[in-house]
């Protein structure tokens, strides 16, 4: 889960780290207000989307007038802002963060991450700050400094110490430096976040390390244990079908293709999008409606997948478990009948009470395609999908 640059400066000052003076509003008049309230004569008036490259797309102005700060938030507020990570619609702007001009003397670059494969954090920096990191490891892999730490022991003296030089900080912030990647660290673990990355991490003209902007991600199967994380929730920021699927307590993933498929278990539901590949066609959800998946369930799980329009066919592959096979084939034809299934459905299912489950589709008078072996269903949608007459 994902939360605002100004959310993510707020939780960083509780652990200490320097970040610029600001204000969130909602309004011009608002953006304003704020900016006579913080004083100054430079301000930087930030679109708040989840996604970076703002600056690039004009989302991030750095103006000194009261007047340039009402302007730009006059071009920011209710447009779209499209960015190399929004896509092309680009992300519907809602709130700004205005806050003070820093003099910025450097922009260095710093983040933590998971490393799963050596089961440690990783600090990663670069004297290169304020462009996207992936081009500077293209660039000048060189340039990139990346420091192991075992979240039991914590970041050694040395090992800060390396990190800092690697990033060019000069010897005499390099204290300063120390304390901010352990205050990161801190926060880093004690959120469950996956991401931290605070690009750029500037050293101000008077000597101080300030994070100008801020990027979390949090493991989204922690939040039940992270409630001031979950209150951050933008729901506004989120595929809307995802947010309908999680009210539905199902495991649903927007993705780009025509083909929706709903599966039992996500090992098979991804096992289930890799033969649609297989067989020339591309999935256009993963969705996973669980062991216990009810009639209901099984009906809201095919609103969702045919609230998405690129839909053109379904594929259902059902192993049947502690569910049975005539629980689910009761549900597929349920749901057929609730939301009038117009599309071709091709249905694979396997195991408890397979045969009875078969023969109630058979019996259903729908025009279900069944078919026996995975390979033979995907096959079977993706001929489905050409014979709709556009390319799988
Ligand atoms: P994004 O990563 O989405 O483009 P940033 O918050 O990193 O947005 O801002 C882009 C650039 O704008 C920064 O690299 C920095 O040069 C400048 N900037 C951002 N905030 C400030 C600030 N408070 N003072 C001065 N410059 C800023
Ligand atoms: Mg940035």
């Amino acid at each position: 889960m994902k939360i605002h640059e100004y959310q993510g400066k707020q939780l960083l000052t509780r652990y200490g780290v320097d970040v610029p003076r600001g204000r969130l509003v909602y309004t011009a008049a608002e953006a304003v207000q704020a900016a006579r309230a913080l004083g100054g004569a430079r301000w930087v008036v930030k679109a708040q989307i989840h996604a970076g490259g703002r600056g690039k797309g004009g989302g991030v102005r750095v103006v000194d007038s009261v007047d340039a700060v009402e302007d730009a938030a006059h071009h920011m507020l209710g447009h779209r802002l499209g960015t190399a990570q929004t896509g092309a619609a680009g992300q519907m702007v809602r709130r700004l963060w205005v806050e003070e001009a820093v003099g910025i003397a450097h922009e260095y670059y710093l983040a933590v991450v998971t490393d799963r494969a050596t089961q440690k954090l990783a600090l990663i920096g670069s004297g290169h700050g304020g462009m996207e990191i992936e081009e500077v490891a293209a660039r000048e892999p060189d340039a990139i400094v990346r420091v192991s730490v075992d979240p039991l022991a914590g970041l050694s003296d040395a090992d800060a110490a390396r990190l800092a030089l690697g990033m060019g900080v000069p010897a005499a912030l390099q204290s300063q430096a120390a304390t901010l990647f352990r205050a990161l660290l801190a926060c880093y673990l004690e959120t469950d976040a996956t991401l931290l990355e605070i690009n750029p991490l500037v050293q101000t003209v008077d000597g101080r390390l300030v994070a100008l902007d801020a990027k979390f991600d949090f493991d989204a199967n922690a939040l039940y244990r992270q409630d001031d994380i979950s209150a951050l929730r933008d729901l506004d920021e989120e595929d809307p079908l995802e947010v309908v699927a999680r009210q539905h307590d199902l495991a649903y993933i927007h993705l780009d293709g025509n083909i929706g498929c709903l599966v039992n278990g996500a090992g098979l539901a991804m096992a289930t999008m890799d033969t649609i590949e297989l067989f020339g066609g591309h999935p256009a959800n993963f969705l996973d409606v669980g062991g216990g998946a009810t009639a209901a369930k099984v009906t809201e799980a095919f609103r969702i997948m045919l609230a998405n329009p690129r839909v053109e066919a379904i594929l259902v592959n059902i192993f049947g478990g502690i569910m049975r096979c005539d629980t689910i084939a009761e549900g597929v034809i349920a749901a057929c009948r609730a939301v009038d299934l117009q599309l071709p459905l091709v249905v694979r299912m396997k195991g408890t009470n397979e045969d009875l489950g078969k023969q109630m589709l058979a019996d259903s008078g729908l025009p279900i395609i069944p078919a026996e072996s995975l390979a033979e269903a995907a096959e079977r949608v993706v001929a489905a999908v050409r014979r709709a007459g556009s390319p799988a």
